[in-house]
C-alpha cells in the first residue's frame, strides 16, 4: 500500500471509542509518562493468542510506545482522554515510584478507567491482531468505566523483562461453547514498579480470586471496587514469570 492509499484509508477510519470522524494524531502514552520512562525504554511487547483450542501464539517487539497514532477523534483524545489523564496521573505516579498508596473507591475507579482506556489504545495500535471488541471500547467511552464483566488488579512488579509492556490475548479466557463473538481478553501493562492487569471473561468474578491469586497477597482488586479503601502494594511482588503466566497462560512467551 502506498502512502496516498494509506492516507485515504486513514481518512475513512472512525474513532475507536465513539465512531466520530475525523481522527487526530495522539501519542500511545501521555507526555507525563513518556517523560518519566525516557525515550530509550518505550518499547512495548505485543502478543496475541489464536482462536480457541489452537492457542497459536505470536509475540513481537512492537513499535515504540512513543509513536504517534491516529485512532481517536479530537473530543475523545483531548477532552475525554485529557480528563482521564489529569485525574489518574497523581495516583499512578505515586505507585510507579513505588510509594505506598491508599486508594479510595473513587480513585480505584479512576485508575481502572485509565487502565482500560490505555490497554484499548495499545490493543488497537495493532488493528489486524487486536482482541478487544468494539463494544467494550464504546462502553468505556459512554459509561466512563471498564466493560461489563471486566476485573482489574494492581500488583507490584519486581521483574526486569518488561517496561511499558502490553500483552493481550483472547482464547485462554474464553469459555468453550459460549459467546464466540466475545471470547474475553486479558491485558497487562507494566510501568516500573506498577503492574496493571485487566481480564474480561463472563463469569470470571465468581472465581477470580482463586483463579489468579490463591494466597490473596499478589493482587489488589480495583475493578469493580470492592472496598472503600485499598492499599498498594500487595504483600508479595510479581516477577516476570507471573506476567507471562497470566498473560500467556498456555505456555511461556517465546521471544
Ligand atoms: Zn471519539
Amino acid at each position: 500500500m502506498n502512502e496516498t492509499q494509506d492516507e485515504e484509508r486513514i481518512g475513512q477510519r472512525r474513532c475507536i471509542f465513539c465512531g466520530a470522524k475525523p481522527l487526530t494524531k495522539e501519542h500511545m502514552l501521555p507526555k507525563w509518562l513518556r517523560d518519566l520512562l525516557g525515550s530509550n525504554q518505550l518499547m512495548h511487547r505485543h502478543g496475541v493468542e489464536g482462536p480457541e483450542e489452537t492457542y497459536e501464539r505470536s509475540e513481537w517487539d512492537a513499535t515504540p510506545a512513543s509513536q504517534t497514532l491516529k485512532l481517536l477523534c479530537s473530543d475523545c483524545n483531548n477532552n475525554w482522554g485529557g480528563s482521564i489523564e489529569a485525574a489518574a496521573k497523581p495516583i499512578l505516579l505515586a505507585m510507579i515510584r513505588g510509594e505506598e498508596t491508599r486508594l479510595s473507591r473513587e480513585e480505584q475507579a479512576v485508575v481502572s478507567l485509565w487502565m482500560a482506556k490505555t490497554m484499548m489504545v495499545f490493543d488497537r495500535s495493532h488493528p489486524r491482531t487486536s482482541v478487544i471488541p468494539d463494544d467494550d471500547l464504546r462502553h468505556a467511552r459512554a459509561n466512563n468505566e471498564p466493560p461489563p464483566t471486566a476485573v482489574g488488579w494492581l500488583s507490584n512488579y519486581s521483574g526486569e523483562k518488561y517496561v511499558a509492556v502490553h500483552v493481550s490475548s483472547a482464547s485462554p479466557y474464553a469459555i468453550p461453547g459460549e459467546n464466540k463473538s466475545d471470547p474475553g481478553w486479558v491485558s497487562s501493562l507494566v510501568v516500573e514498579s506498577l503492574m496493571m492487569q485487566m481480564v474480561k471473561r463472563p463469569g470470571l468474578l465468581d472465581d477470580a480470586p482463586r483463579f489468579f491469586d490463591e494466597t490473596g497477597d499478589l493482587n489488589v482488586q480495583v475493578w469493580p471496587p470492592t472496598d472503600d479503601y485499598i492499599v498498594w502494594p500487595p504483600t508479595r511482588a510479581k516477577d516476570d514469570g507471573f506476567v507471562e503466566a497470566v498473560s500467556f497462560p498456555t505456555g511461556e512467551a517465546s521471544r
